[in-house]
């Protein structure tokens, strides 16, 4: 989003504050720089600072994903979290407890349009190499016959007379108490302060038609389930001339028949039998790129992880790529041949017939944490 600043600085609470401590702090802060009230030059500039702050650190989700990235998304890339419209959310934490704002009438200024959303789903291939895919988008968009002001082309809106353009029109009413003056918002105009006498024939007198979109998206290497990517800008139109909205596509990654993602790091389970893990032995492996021989050292135990550094995904926006981790699982024989089970026998005699009780060893999934380090 805008200038980068820490967004537990912004509302000035710890790192570690409680939901209720950022609320609290955010109703300070938000009645301090709402526009209808302020004084302060750049109140409105403030007030969607905090609110962009409050929307994250209030979402525990946003708040994890902020605390381990530190921002919101990379610098400079384009996927963020979808924000909304301030005023919104402002009226939601305060509701009608009556602060005397007006959270009733809308701004009759420039409104941005809406997010949207699309779900794409992905290849596990496409999302670790990028890719380019088409989608089409159901969206308004402003109408092309009256370019979104509602009038048929060659006629304009004209002022509301009811209002006199202003959208709100003053009753008095008289009661045993006196004189009251009612401000209610414009019936004729509905409080946009213009009538249209014309309406345009293709929207209605909308300024706005439904539409399919197609729109081509760049998949950056490194994506997985659940990366935003923002295309600014496409989104629905914006209404008195605001900006329009964006849409975020957001990606679902199928899995892959063998490869396991964890971040950008790969696992692959391999099972081996008993001679090659007791004597060790060249082995083939797959990797991204196609298939490769490793070599498993003698004595390798089930549970044990080989690293292949760098055949992982492709960090995203980022040079480099996470490692393969290939998972050992010694598989013994249930099935032996009359020969086998002679050679296993001899080999029995040699390893000698007591269990030993011994401290435990770490599990399987104790030793993937480790090597993963978590
Ligand atoms: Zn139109
Ligand atoms: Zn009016």
């Amino acid at each position: 989003m805008n200038g980068r600043r820490d967004y537990y600085e912004i509302l000035g609470v710890s790192r570690n504050a409680s939901q209720d401590e950022i609320k609290r702090a955010y109703r300070q802060l938000a009645r301090k720089y709402h526009p209808d009230v302020s004084t302060e030059p750049d109140a409105e500039a403030r007030f969607k600072e905090i609110n962009e702050a409050y929307q994250v650190l209030s979402d525990p989700d946003k708040r994890a994903a902020y605390d381990r990235f530190g921002t919101v998304g990379p610098p400079g890339a384009g996927f963020d979290f979808g924000f909304r419209d301030p005023f919104e959310i402002f009226e939601e934490v305060f509701g009608d407890l009556g602060f005397g704002f007006r959270t009733t009438t809308r701004r009759r200024g420039p409104r941005r349009g809406a997010d949207l959303r699309y779900d794409l789903r992905l290849k596990f291939e496409e999302a670790v190499f990028g890719c380019q895919k088409e989608i089409e988008v159901a969206r308004m968009e402003t109408c092309p016959e009256c370019r979104g002001s509602g009038a048929a082309p060659g006629t304009t809106p004209v002022r509301c007379g009811e209002c006199g353009g202003t959208g709100q029109v003053r009753q008095v009413q008289r009661t045993i108490f006196g004189s009251f003056v009612n401000v209610t918002t414009c019936p004729v105009c509905g409080g946009l302060g213009e009538v249209i006498h014309t309406p345009c024939s293709q929207c209605r007198g909308q300024g706005k038609v439904y539409a399919y979109r197609k729109l081509t998206v760049n998949i950056p290497a490194g994506v997985d389930t659940g990366t935003q990517i923002r295309l600014a800008g496409e989104g629905e139109p914006g209404e008195r001339g605001g900006p329009p909205g964006n849409l975020y596509v957001v990606l679902e990654v199928e899995p892959h028949p063998y490869f396991r993602r964890h971040g950008d790091d790969l696992l692959v389970e391999l099972a081996i039998n008993v001679a090659q893990a007791a004597l060790g032995a060249r082995v083939t492996v797959p990797t991204l790129e196609g298939e490769e021989q490793i070599d498993i050292p003698p004595g390798t135990q089930t549970g044990a992880i080989l690293r292949l550094r760098g055949r992982g995904v492709p960090h995203l926006r980022r040079e480099g790529r996470g490692d393969l981790l290939i998972l050992t699982r010694v598989e013994v024989p249930t099935k032996l041949t009359p020969q086998q089970r002679e050679l296993f026998q001899k080999l029995a005699a040699t390893l000698g017939g007591e269990s030993v009780v011994e401290v435990r060893q770490p599990t399987f999934l104790e030793r993937l944490r480790e090597a993963l380090g978590l």
